[in-house]
């Protein structure tokens, strides 16, 4: 008996080749073991159990067709195959697609239906796939989805690789390096769920499920893998319904069913693996021998009984000979740091799913994420297109930032309406344009004409404020530096005035007291608890909750209080929005009991990215409404402090093209007279692009594509946009322009390289 086993790599990622052998020996100790392997640097090679080797060359410098020969010979001559690789098993099926007695891997069309990430075929089980999008949606859409997820998601390989994305920045980086490494744009972005990880193993043969096994991870590396575990049977209603699935697709050889278990017990499917995983010793360990199984179903010798030792396994390093006519190669290149272990794989498993690209193998397919109808672009509001057009941007000087007139009319206006739909006698609901944002003074006085109050954070902010036409009572006051500078806080009553921390709060008590300062509304803004913050006063701690109280209690009794806090939903995500506005709903009640005041006004600051304050339906802020009158009917006013989504999208960045770079595969550089001195929000946002065509006039959104926009300074990470796709005729000259820049682009833009 000749069985021949690949997937030898027993790297802090290991395949499970090693392992596979061990439990073979086990179960057949006079069969010929041989480790296949495509690197003489994969150390699973030097392991005792195996007879004999058949290195390959790496997959990139492999003769594919003759090799296809050299294993349809070994199987035609009843030597047995187990593929402990993936990749492997995906060639393999493309050579044999209606599978081969002795292959005990997976056919096309059973791997055709546990394609990531939808994985169709097993639908019937109880678990669940957690939520995902290809990420050739536009990127527009993909932040709104990294938004709507809290930013805890996984961009996915098509085969291997996951990389977490807790940022934009994060996220565009590790597209663009799976995207080079995997040869493919098809890569997805998958929400986390928080949970236990367990796995469903199992043989099967020609459609019979042999055996199937239950491991719950009990440790794990820094990576996610297993160190440890614990084995069990499989429930037998899961079982029952695997059996089905098992005959349906005609399966042979092992799988895997990766899987999170929630806080709730509900399962989630991370993927199914089309082999073996790497602790199936683990299971032989504790009674489940199933390589053993799945070579007895194929060569019809029982194997030897595999008796149970333990119900848990664990994990160790161990040190073997190398073998004396495989020396250790060369001093390997330093590992120059990527996403992801695939780099770190020595066979060059990521040249082969080049090569099958390449080749356009039909295979290479199967495990591409659901394509995207067409390609879109992100719609970009008809606003903005009329706005732009008012503009004559033909003789303009170019960077330029556009003022979008009538859509921050627009803004403005939905947002007071909503205010008003939401008020109510009881309570009114209103807003604070937060001058920090964009300062324009056209933004500022829609603020005024719409019902705005001024939010400021220093005292030059508060004085623009009064320039434009705002009262003294018609500003709130905010932020660590409100005194700044010095000698410019009014005399007249402001609307609000919070403190950022017990020591502003004493300061301001006192100004109170001496007739320097005056307010119809003085509060606290607090730290929001398990989200980190720089701001306001903490609440795990009892020392600063006790200076607190005592502080509060010397407000003065005309003076109202209230709580501010502000925590950016567009960073921590929308979900954990409205988890932490629920829970300080539950602070601000103990707040109230401790220091004997009443909450009269509610201020919940700003941090929201436009589509999310606007597309959102009053459903959700309604809702919000009734809670804080429910758990704070003291409450007369609740304000919040939208600045970027008022200001961001009114505005828009005018560029044109200096010079075309084009490169090899249709990759184009294109250098732009617009840089990251006024496009800073560069790493935490997409922007929507428009091109003027210079034939028609007419302004076209860009959607992806191969060409990466260049800043014109002359710094490395001056890159302003990538992956855009730019339409065949353009050219230098060319009008580009980047919507969605009236923000902290616009605020915070500086002045860079201009002599
Ligand atoms: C900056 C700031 C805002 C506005 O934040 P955006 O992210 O622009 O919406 C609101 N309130 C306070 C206190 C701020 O400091």
């Amino acid at each position: 008996m000749k069985i021949y086993v690949s997937g030898l790599y027993c790297g802090g990622n290991p395949q499970p080749g090693v392992g596979i052998v061990r439990s073979l020996r086990q179960g057949y100790p006079f069969a010929r073991l041989i480790g296949v392997e495509y690197s003489s640097r994969v150390s699973g090679i030097h392991w005792d159990d195996l007879d004999d080797l058949l290195i390959q060359r790496p997959w990139d410098e492999l003769n594919l067709d003759s090799y296809a020969d050299t294993v349809r010979g070994i199987l035609d001559d009843g030597g047995l195959w187990i593929s402990g690789s993936d990749l492997e098993a995906m060639w393999l099926a493309s050579i044999l697609p209606d599978g081969h007695p002795n292959l005990l891997a997976p056919s096309a069309g059973a791997l055709k239906r546990i394609a990531k990430p939808a994985v169709e075929a097993l639908a019937a089980l109880p678990i669940k796939i957690p939520t995902f999008v290809s990420t050739e949606l536009p990127d527009w859409e993909l932040h709104a989805f990294c938004r709507e997820h809290d930013w805890r998601l996984w961009l996915k390989g098509p085969y291997y690789d996951a990389a977490r994305t807790p940022s934009w920045d994060s996220f565009v980086a590790a597209r663009n390096a799976l995207t080079k490494v995997w040869s493919t744009e098809r890569l997805f972005l998958q929400a986390h769920v928080s949970g236990y990880e367990e796995s469903v193993m199992l043989a099967a043969y020609e459609g019979e499920l042999l055996g199937c096994v239950s491991m719950r991870k009990r440790d794990i590396t820094p990576e996610g893998k297993t160190w440890a575990g614990d084995i069990a049977d499989v429930d037998p209603a899961f079982e029952a319904t695997l059996r089905t699935i098992v005959k349906e697709l005609n399966w042979t050889g092992g799988g895997e069913l990766e899987m999170v278990r929630d806080a709730a017990g509900e399962l989630w499917l991370l993927e199914m693996n089309p082999r073996f995983p790497a602790w199936v010793h683990g299971a032989t360990i504790g009674g489940y021998n199933l390589p053993a199984q799945l070579v007895q179903a194929a060569s019809r010798i029982d194997a030897r009984k595999c008796k149970a030792q333990a119900s848990e396994f664990t994990r160790v390093v161990l040190e073997v000979p190398v073998r004396e006519d495989y020396p250790l190669p060369a001093l390997p290149e330093p590992f120059a740091g990527a996403v992801g272990h695939s780099m770190k794989h020595p066979s060059g498993l990521t040249s082969l799913a080049e090569r099958m690209h390449k080749a356009e193998m039909e295979l290479i397919e199967i495990a591409d994420p659901k394509p995207v109808e067409t390609a879109r672009t992100a719609p970009v509001p008809e606003s903005f297109l009329a706005d732009i057009e008012g503009y004559d941007l033909a003789g303009m000087q170019t960077p330029q930032f556009l003022y979008l007139d009538s859509t921050a009319e627009g803004l403005f206006k939905r947002a007071s309406q909503r205010a008003r739909r939401l008020s109510s006698n009881a309570v009114e609901v209103v807003s604070g344009y937060s001058i920090k944002t964009n300062p324009d003074e056209r933004l500022i006085r829609l603020a005024l004409d719409n019902g705005f109050f001024a939010e400021a954070i220093s005292l030059l902010e508060v004085h623009k404020a009064l320039e434009t036409g705002f009262r003294p009572d018609q500003v709130i006051l905010n932020g660590p530096g409100k005194w700044w500078p010095e000698g410019m806080m009014p005399k007249e009553r402001m609307h609000a005035v919070f403190c950022d921390s017990v020591a502003d709060l004493n300061r301001c008590v006192e100004a109170i007291h001496n007739g320097e300062m005056a307010a119809k509304h003085v509060g606290i803004r607090l730290r929001t608890p398990n989200v980190v913050s720089r701001f306001g006063i903490p609440m795990d701690s009892p020392d600063t909750f006790a200076s607190l109280v005592e502080s509060v209690g010397r407000l003065p009794t005309d003076t109202a209080f209230g709580v501010h806090f502000h925590m950016a939903s567009s960073n921590i995500g929308v979900a954990q929005w409205w988890h932490l506005f629920e829970s300080m709903m539950k602070w601000c009640r103990s707040i109230e009991k401790l220091t004997g005041r009443t909450i009269e006004i509610l201020d919940m600051g700003g941090g929201w990215f436009p589509d999310d304050w606007h597309s959102s339906e009053d459903g959700k802020f309604a809702h919000a409404v009734e809670t804080v009158k429910a758990m704070l009917p003291g409450v007369r006013q609740i304000v919040s402090e939208p600045g970027k989504a008022m200001a961001q999208p009114s505005m828009a960045l005018a560029m044109r093209i200096l010079e075309i770079q084009e490169h090899e595969d249709e990759y184009v550089e294109a250098v732009v007279d617009a840089s990251i001195a006024e496009l800073p929000m560069f790493a935490f946002q997409p922007h929507r692009i428009l091109r003027q065509c210079s034939e028609t006039g007419e302004l076209q959104p860009l959607g992806r594509g191969k060409a990466d926009l260049m800043g014109r300074l002359c710094m490395e990470h001056d890159i302003v946009a990538t992956k855009v796709g730019l339409p065949d005729d353009t050219k230098a000259g060319d009008l580009l322009i980047f919507c969605d820049a009236g923000g902290y682009d616009r605020s915070m833009s500086y002045v860079f390289g201009r002599g």
